[in-house]
Parts: C-alpha cells; sequence; structure tokens
C-alpha cells in the first residue's frame, strides 16, 4: 500500500516542527498540519512572550537597585504597550522562521484544524491525506474552573494579549506559569495577589525552593492568600471580586476588585478535536494520550510527543522526544528513545529557581536512610548592595556510600543559567566527591555548590 505521506504530524509546535523535520532531513515525505501560527504555545504563548517579559521585570529590579550602588536613577514611567508590540513583532518573525525552516527541509505546511479519519487518513478541512504513519503533537490549552464567573478571568493566553498593565491584579493557581507571571507583573509594578488552594505552591518542588520563595515573594511585597478555595467571581471586565473560603478555617471572604484575574491552574490536552477513536487510539480519562517509551500509542503507527503525552511538559522535553522518534523512523537508530528521567527545569519566578532529579522527599521515600543533604543558603554579593535582598538557597541530594548526586536544587540570581552544566554532571552520575574536587570559580553564587560542607 502506498500514502501520500510518510509522516504527518498533527501540531505545528515544538514537537512536530521538531520531528518532522528531522524526519524529512532523513529522506522522509512529511506534512504538518497547524491552524495557528507555526512554533505552537512555546514560541506564542509561552516561553518566549514569556522570557521576554521577565527580561524586562528584570530589567525593572535592576533599575530598583541601582540606587545601592551610587547611581541617581529615577524611573519616571514603563511603557507597557511598547513592550508588548515589540515582543509580538520579534515573535512574528520567529513564526516566519519556522515556516522558512520548514520550507528548507521541504515539509508541507497544511493548514487548517487536522483530526484523524482513520489509521492512515488525516483530514485538514474538507481535504483528506493519506500517510503511513501519524503524529500527535497538538499540545494542550489553559484549564478554566467551572465556577459561576470564571469567563471574568482570563489565562496565561489573555495575560499575553493584554495591552495595557493590570495595576491590581490576583494570579490564581500554585504551578509554573502563577508563580511566573506574580513575580512579573509584581517586578513590572502591579498590585499583585497571588492566590493558593493548599499551604504553599510549587508543591511538587523540594520543599527549601518553595518556602525560600514564599519568603521572597512576601518581603517583597506580593500578597499570598493560601489555603483558599474560590467559589466564585463577579463584577465586570477591570472590576471583579473573587469570593472564596479559607479550605482551613471555612470562613468565608471576598478579596478585590481587581482588574484582573489570571487562572494559572494547570492545562489539559487538545487530543478531543482530533476524533482519536477513529482510528482506535486510547486517551486517559483527563484527554491525555498514553505512550510507551518509543512514543508509540495503543495503535501501531501513530505515535504521540510533547504535552499532549501528559509528561514532563517542556519545550526541550517535546523537541527531543520528536528528533528521536524521527531518527528511530527513519535513520535506522532502532534503539533511540527519549529518557524522561533527570530532566532539569527553571522556574521563571523572581529569583528564578533550578531543578534537576529527586527532591529530598523523593530521594527518601525511594532509597530510605541512604539519603544524605548538603544545603547552603546566604545572601549573595549583589545583594550586599540593594534595598530588597533576594536569598539564594542551594541543595544538594546525594545517595548511598560513594554520595551520588541525585538531586540538585537551587533558587537564587543567576541559577537559570547555572544548572544546565550541573545537570550534565548528575545526568552523568556524579558523586559529591566529584564536586568537590571541582575547583570553585570566585566571587559567584555557583561556586557554593562545589564547597557544600
Ligand atoms: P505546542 O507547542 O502547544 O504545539 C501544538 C500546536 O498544535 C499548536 O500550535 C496548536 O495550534 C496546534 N494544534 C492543536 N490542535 C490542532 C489541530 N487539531 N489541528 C492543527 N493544529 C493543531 N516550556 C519550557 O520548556 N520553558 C518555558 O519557559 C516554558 N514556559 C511556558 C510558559 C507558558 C505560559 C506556557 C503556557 C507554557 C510554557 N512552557 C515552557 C511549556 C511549553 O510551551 C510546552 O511544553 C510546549 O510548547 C509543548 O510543545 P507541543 O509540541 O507538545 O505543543
Ligand atoms: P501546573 O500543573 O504546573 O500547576 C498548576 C497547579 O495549580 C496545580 O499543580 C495545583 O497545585 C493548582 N491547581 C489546580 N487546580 C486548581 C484549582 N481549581 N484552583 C486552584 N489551584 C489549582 O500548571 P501550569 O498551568 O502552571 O503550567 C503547565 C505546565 O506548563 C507546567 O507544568 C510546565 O510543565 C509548563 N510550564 C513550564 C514553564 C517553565 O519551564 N519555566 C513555565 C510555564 C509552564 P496544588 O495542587 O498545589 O493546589
Amino acid at each position: 500500500m502506498s500514502y501520500q505521506y510518510d509522516l504527518i504530524a498533527i501540531g505545528g509546535g515544538s514537537g512536530g516542527v521538531a520531528a518532522t523535520r528531522r524526519a524529512a532531513k532523513h529522506g522522509a515525505k512529511c506534512a504538518v498540519v497547524e491552524y495557528d501560527r507555526f512554533g505552537g504555545t512555546c514560541v506564542n504563548r509561552g516561553c518566549v512572550p514569556k522570557k521576554v517579559m521577565w527580561y524586562g521585570a528584570h530589567i525593572a529590579d535592576t533599575i530598583g537597585n541601582a540606587a545601592g550602588y551610587g547611581f541617581d536613577v529615577t524611573q519616571n514611567s514603563f511603557d507597557w504597550q511598547k513592550l508588548v508590540t515589540d515582543r509580538e513583532n520579534y515573535i512574528r518573525r520567529l513564526n516566519g522562521i519556522y515556516e522558512k525552516n520548514l520550507g528548507k527541509e521541504n515539509v508541507e505546511m497544511l493548514v487548517g484544524h487536522g483530526s484523524v479519519v482513520d489509521a492512515h487518513t488525516v483530514q485538514v478541512g474538507d481535504k483528506t491525506y493519506t500517510t503511513e504513519r501519524i503524529l500527535l503533537a497538538p499540545g494542550g490549552k489553559p484549564t478554566v474552573p467551572e465556577i459561576e464567573g470564571a469567563e471574568l478571568g482570563i489565562t496565561s493566553d489573555g495575560f499575553f494579549e493584554l495591552q495595557q498593565q493590570p495595576k491590581k491584579v490576583a494570579v490564581v493557581g500554585a504551578g509554573y506559569i502563577a508563580v511566573e507571571l506574580a513575580g512579573m507583573l509584581h517586578s513590572l509594578g502591579s498590585d499583585v495577589s497571588l492566590v493558593i488552594r493548599k499551604e504553599n505552591f510549587l508543591r511538587g518542588f523540594d520543599e527549601i525552593l518553595s518556602e525560600t520563595l514564599a519568603e521572597t515573594m512576601q518581603n517583597d511585597g506580593i500578597t499570598l492568600i493560601n489555603n483558599t478555595g474560590i467559589d466564585s467571581l463577579s463584577g465586570s471586565a477591570g472590576n471583579i471580586t473573587i469570593h472564596a473560603k479559607n479550605n482551613v478555617t471555612s470562613k468565608e471572604q471576598n478579596y478585590g476588585p481587581f482588574d484582573s484575574v489570571i487562572w494559572a491552574i494547570g492545562r489539559e490536552p487538545l487530543s478531543a478535536p482530533l476524533n482519536l477513536h477513529n482510528a482506535g487510539v486510547e486517551t486517559d480519562k483527563r484527554g491525555y494520550v498514553p505512550t510507551d517509551k518509543w512514543q508509540a500509542t495503543n495503535v501501531e503507527n501513530i505515535f504521540a510527543i510533547g504535552d499532549v503525552t501528559g509528561r514532563e511538559q517542556l519545550t526541550p522535553v517535546a523537541i527531543a522526544a520528536g528528533r528521536r522518534l524521527a531518527e528511530r523512523l527513519f535513520a535506522g537508530k532502532s534503539d533511540l528513545h527519549l529518557n524522561y528521567e533527570n530532566i532539569a527545569s527553571v522556574v521563571f519566578s523572581h529569583p528564578p529557581i533550578g531543578a534537576v532529579g529527586l527532591t529530598e522527599r523523593a530521594a527518601r521515600e525511594q532509597f530510605g536512610d541512604s539519603i544524605k543533604c548538603y544545603k547552603a543558603s546566604f545572601t549573595p554579593m549583589y545583594h550586599a548592595f540593594t534595598t530588597h535582598p533576594q536569598k539564594t538557597a542551594m541543595k544538594l541530594v546525594v545517595q548511598g556510600d560513594d554520595e551520588k548526586v541525585v538531586g540538585i536544587h537551587m533558587i537564587g540570581d543567576g541559577v537559570d543559567e547555572m544548572l544546565q552544566g550541573f545537570a550534565v554532571a548528575l545526568k552523568m552520575g556524579a558523586t559529591k566527591k566529584d564536586f568537590d574536587d571541582t575547583v570553585a570559580i570566585h566571587p559567584t553564587s555557583s561556586e557554593e555548590l562545589v564547597t557544600l560542607v
């Protein structure tokens, strides 16, 4: 049986683009289906616009710290709209680069909503295309709670559409996006409340990180409203009241009014519109597409990568899984697959967080008493001269007699750039002695990680 294509990917984001480009490089005839701008969540509504805003916030912090270094600086104004316009122009350029790169590799771009007709046929608009293999890479969308007035709030997608800076804003949630948006908005001058339903945020991270960040945020002036469940929102756009209940005391309380309420309570997969049942592809009860280590679904010739699989929802993960899959299918690298263990990630909070490997709690659950931790908490030299000093904290989790490093957890200025190299060391099986044998770079914060006692 011959097909029009060797591989069609549904979704032109991080995973779909990486996989089809790599497959085409090895001679496969590929197409990628996308209804929006190429680049996906990361480029259009995620990592890229987020990092631009984070850089802006970082500059605001630096201006605020300048007086400590003897500069007589007055910040007269901040032009939100200019930053947003320039950011969107930058993204448009990236969209063009994505399309150019797909064209260079001869990957066909099929514009429209893609869905599955059967295991070898994809529909885009009113056209159908046959293919030997299908790659599912539709990503996800932000979750909005099913409560009264929820539509008065916006999500991270809406945040990136804001043409004016919200003066008073409530961010609801406890993950990456909640702490990143709260930190950025605060540094850029908004009055920020962060509403958390449990005791603290970032509960999947080591406690040294969530506790240090919570302390820093509060010292900086962000209002943390914890143990709070939201029952409803009322009011109108730009004038929103939160009706909530304390989950510990059951006391009901209203908060606001806020210009903006931002839902940052997680994301859900965009699998339903793909009509996967037509090919018998199974999804779990949340709509994620389970895959094995080869990224294969339960249907032999249909694969899935990226956020839709419900594994680590990070751009480099989608890209790495896609490229490995393409190499395996079209370049004869029959054993190549992504190892999902020890994937490093950074939360672009203020200050940033970097983590790789096991948290202390997870390590103790897995290895019991053979776990030992080395910690440091200090004020970095930069903040010896600032009026809002932010602490840096670090933890090495080591295991066994040879003290193999199984977790690295850091919060503080610069850890976002510091982590990648240390992640290589952990991945290679470095021990505490290897860290100790590495002569420090002075004066830096990173030297603390190789001088822990
Ligand atoms: P996506 O990049 O979401 O791409 C899926 C594409 O498929 C989309 O373009 C969509 O339009 C398209 N699509 C969906 N359904 C169809 C259909 N039926 N037909 C045609 N096209 C379809 N990750 C990091 O590593 N670092 C970060 O700093 C970071 N920051 C983030 C900040 C935010 C606010 C968000 C929301 C996410 C962030 N992420 C970050 C996560 C990262 O964006 C995702 O993990 C990554 O984009 C997943 O790639 P993907 O290919 O699975 O899906
Ligand atoms: P996350 O899954 O990281 O966090 C959402 C959290 O919100 C949950 O863990 C939960 O925490 C809380 N929550 C869930 N439901 C509710 C509710 N109804 N009311 C209040 N709180 C609720 O989701 P995000 O949306 O922050 O991000 C999605 C993913 O995108 C991330 O997991 C990450 O993989 C990726 N991302 C990566 C970034 C990076 O690399 N820097 C940046 C941004 C996103 P609890 O149970 O503690 O209440």
